[in-house]
């Protein structure tokens, strides 16, 4: 028996033997996330059906000094919901927790548990002629409650907002236990201070989200796609502003891809060819979405046709049916594959102004390429919103250590390129482990005494989420 055992035994009692994962054997899909990256083993992994289980787990965890991290789909790309090395820490994980609560397509919301995949809720929002525009490369895998825990973005934030702007209400286990009910259906509730947001992005830290009110839009009935090759990044940008405004702001993606990402993608995914007939330096894979009698066919040729006037746009592919679109989208997808393949990487997730994402671009290459020439850099992303994965793939040749100092050396100069323009070194995908230092770095001490504090409030036993954004206090 070991100090562990007393704390295992009642909480098998609490959630029962299908609740309650203890042998390591079956720890193996807690440990490891998208990228394959692990960190230490769990305690145990706690599956509780409801949000009352998980507040008696949570209570638990308080009672013995337990620490605890929750769990959603685990594709995060920042470790946050990976098993901490250093302190036994017991997964609490939302997978059995997946019902649609309630759906009002009159008020355009859904209520639903934490748990729920994101690809479900959304075909439950279409299922009633509603849209839920959340949409990302990991929506089959990650859930609801992961998504509001690191404020997903993804491809249609530039027309519908990351998931701030689209949750309404929560319900959350606060570390101690207590059930925090917030699941307001309201499209306008400004009653004080809006806790609902403060765990929105909190990334596991500040509670466990059980429960969402999510917004929902009415669904598009018709969409076009086109792949359009552009000269430069500057371009892309200058045709962004463009459809957005000659497109009754009904632009609903707009990627910036480069050509590195199209030869990655028809690598990874052989059955692709090449869309365009040559190579070109970039191309711009967008979405026009709407509803009611608006001609987006016609809008779409008068972009591209003022776009190629412009010298904007140098060819491109318009899809005519819903197969080809999703054609198109697979360039997007396949090229996430063809990096991973590609092992060991610099992934960043930068955002600057819209504006100044053309210069961003030029600076970081030019600091990227004089201090590593045979890097080969692949910058793209959803830079409609401003934000680009500014991704480094190292020369083939290193050796493992020599590449991971090169990749650290490298995301510190292009860090600095950020700050520079005013940026972000997290768009979207959070800070959890991997970005700690270089936000610390970058928060004012009455910052850090405010996070502190919040965490102090929320967590005073210092048990949820420990060393994920904040320093862990117990480390040394
Ligand atoms: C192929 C691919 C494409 C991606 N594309 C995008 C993209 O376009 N935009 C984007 O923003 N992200 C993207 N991501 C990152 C990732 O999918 C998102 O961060 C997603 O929101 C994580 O959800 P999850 O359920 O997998 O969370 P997890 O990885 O399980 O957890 C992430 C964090 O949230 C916490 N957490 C999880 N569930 C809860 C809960 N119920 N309550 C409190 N805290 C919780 C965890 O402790 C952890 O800190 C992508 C990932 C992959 C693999």
């Amino acid at each position: 028996m070991d100090e562990y055992t007393p704390f295992l035994d009642a909480l098998s009692a609490l959630l029962g033997c299908e609740g309650v994962l203890n042998d390591p054997a079956d720890h193996e899909r807690y440990v490891q996330d998208w990228a394959g990256d692990r960190l230490g083993m769990p305690l145990a992994v706690a599956r509780p059906r409801s949000t009352e289980q998980v507040a008696e787990t949570v209570k638990l965890c308080r009672e013995h000094g337990v620490r605890m991290v929750p769990q959603g789909g685990h594709t995060g790309l920042v470790r946050g919901a990976m098993p901490d090395p250093e302190h036994a820490e017991l997964v609490i994980s939302l997978e059995r927790m997946d019902r649609i609560r309630r759906i009002d397509p009159l008020n355009f919301s859904i209520a639903v548990d934490a748990g729920c995949i994101l690809e479900n809720v959304k075909r439950a929002a279409e299922a009633e002629d509603c849209y839920f525009p959340l949409s990302l490369g990991a929506q089959g895998s990650c859930q609801i409650g992961g998504n509001i825990a690191t404020n997903a973005g993804g491809l249609n934030v530039l027309r519908y907002g990351m998931m701030r702007q689209l949750v309404m209400g929560l319900e959350v286990v606060l570390p101690d236990g207590r059930i925090w009910d917030g699941m307001r259906a309201l499209h306008k509730d400004n009653r004080g201070y809006s806790l609902a947001q403060l765990f929105i992005g909190s990334e596991g830290t500040l509670g466990i989200v059980t429960g969402a009110v999510l917004k929902l839009s009415p669904r598009p009935e018709k969409s076009q796609t086109a792949l359009l090759a552009v000269p430069s990044v500057k371009a892309a940008m200058q045709l962004y502003a463009l459809a957005r405004r000659q497109c009754s702001d009904l632009l609903s993606a707009f990627e910036l891809i480069p050509r590195e990402c199209i030869e990655l993608a028809l690598k990874a995914a052989p059955q692709l060819s090449d869309p365009l007939d040559a190579a070109y330096p970039h191309y711009v894979l967008l979405d026009l979405a709407a509803t009611g009698p608006v001609d987006l066919g016609e809008m779409i040729e008068a972009l591209l046709t003022r776009g190629m006037e412009d010298g904007l746009v140098l060819d491109g592919v318009l899809a005519t049916s819903m197969s080809q679109s999703q054609r198109l989208w697979q360039f997007r997808e396949s090229m996430l594959e063809g990096q991973q393949q590609r092992g060991e990487h610099l992934r960043t997730d930068i955002s600057v102004p819209i504006s100044a994402l053309a210069d961003f671009a030029e600076a970081a290459t030019q600091a990227v390429g004089t201090h590593s020439p045979d890097a080969t850099i692949i910058a793209y992303g959803h830079v409609g919103d401003g934000n680009l994965h500014f991704n480094v793939l190292p020369p083939a040749t290193l050796a493992k250590e020599e590449t991971t100092n090169l990749l650290h050396d490298i995301e510190l100069l292009l860090f600095d390129v950020v700050d520079r323009f005013g940026g972000s070194i997290s768009a979207e995908h959070g800070i959890g482990r991997v970005k700690q230092a270089a936000y610390l770095a970058r928060t004012s001490d009455v910052e850090r005494e405010l996070l502190a504090g919040l965490k102090q409030l929320f967590d005073p036993d210092q048990l949820m989420g420990m060393g994920r954004i904040l320093v862990d206090p117990s480390a040394s």
